[in-house]
């Protein structure tokens, strides 16, 4: 999808410090202390810092609530933290209006590789400063609008960056797509996951939060990189994402009669779930098929994984789907969902 960039090309803030009032101001007035995208320093005691993402997308507030009542806990600025923290404070426009992205933005998420977007050179700036300041470990928090559990992703499957992920949530998800994630980028530098933290405003998942970003400040870096002792946890395999065609009109349930996509009430309940074959998605009006499921490797696999008889969408095989949501901004903007697999590491957590 081409993205119009009317907006001016978004240029990076840095501090030195933690801005006065960043602890108390609401996110919808972020903007108020930040003038956009920024690059804050936290000072801690000396050692390599902890580099974490938030706001990446404006309307996934966890991450940004549970940093304010970290660091007002730690009375930061005016005291250290157990070790530094690198905060980047992504898409400030769009947080400062509760969304996702804003019209005519690139996907701050989805800028992390590649040079098309004004919004690339933001991402290069960042990279640059992160692996100059060479972090012991990188978090990206996000949220998701279906109903998922807590989980972590990994991008590599290395013992430290299991572990960073296990110690947030027993469930994983392995992915390599989409491979223009900050996430990425970053475990390229050092171990690096991407937590998704249910949805947001939840008061359950950001004191979840808190409490992981309080670990990774205070354990000692051979602890956080070594499996938790109850070890056991479930890997899974991003294999495959579904989206919708663009243009056609999705609803749930109940549908118009000028609905093309009349997707099941009850879809969300399916995410995480081993959803068998058989089993009915929805069902369609057009005689072109709604959904398209795409594989790693970009190539068309719809007719591996759906059957469209019947104007009915049927699993052809056994799943394991992961942020089917009901948002449809969501859906038309990222995607319906996600295809998973289980896996298995011998011998890691
Ligand atoms: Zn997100």
């Amino acid at each position: 999808m081409e993205h119009l960039n009317q907006l001016p090309v978004p240029a990076l803030h840095r501090f030195e410090r933690l801005p006065d009032g960043f602890t108390d101001t609401p996110v919808e007035k972020i903007g108020t202390i930040l003038p956009g995208p920024s690059l804050i320093w936290i000072d801690g005691e000396p050692g390599p810092p902890l580099f974490v993402s938030i706001l990446l997308h404006g309307n996934e507030t966890t991450g940004f609530d549970a940093m304010q009542q970290l660091l007002a806990a730690y009375g930061a600025p005016h005291r250290p933290l157990p070790r530094p923290v690198l905060l980047f404070v992504g898409n400030v426009a769009a947080a400062g209006r509760g969304l996702r992205t804003l019209d005519g933005q690139a996907d701050y998420n989805r800028i992390w590789h590649d040079e098309r977007y004004p919004e690339h050179r933001l991402a290069r700036e960042v990279l640059a400063e992160v692996a100059k300041a060479a972090p012991l470990a990188a978090i990206d928090l996000h949220n998701n609008t279906g109903k998922n559990p807590h989980y972590g992703c990994v991008n590599r499957l290395d013992d430290a960056t299991l572990s960073l992920a296990r110690r947030f949530s027993r469930t994983i998800v392995w992915f390599t797509e989409p491979h223009e994630v900050i996430s990425i980028a970053l475990s390229r530098i050092c171990p690096s996951v991407t937590l998704e933290c249910g949805v947001s405003g939840n008061a359950a998942g950001t004191s979840h939060v808190e409490n992981y970003l309080r670990h990774c400040l205070e354990l000692p870096a051979e602890t956080l990189f070594t499996p938790p002792p109850n070890h056991l946890s479930d890997l899974f395999h991003t294999t495959a994402r579904i989206i919708v065609r663009e243009g056609v009109r999705v609803e749930f349930e109940t549908c118009m009669e000028e609905t093309e996509l009349c997707l099941r009430e009850d879809l969300e309940t399916l995410n995480f779930e081993r959803v068998p074959e058989g089993a009915t998605l929805g069902s369609y009006r057009d005689t072109e098929t709604p959904l398209v499921v795409i594989d790693n490797e970009e190539r068309d696999v719809t007719s591996r994984y759906l059957d469209f008889s019947g104007q009915r969408i049927i699993t052809k095989l056994p799943v394991v789907p992961s942020m089917f949501t009901r948002d449809v901004r969501v859906i038309m903007q990222d995607c319906l969902g996600y295809i998973m697999e289980p896996y298995e590491v011998k011998g890691k957590v």
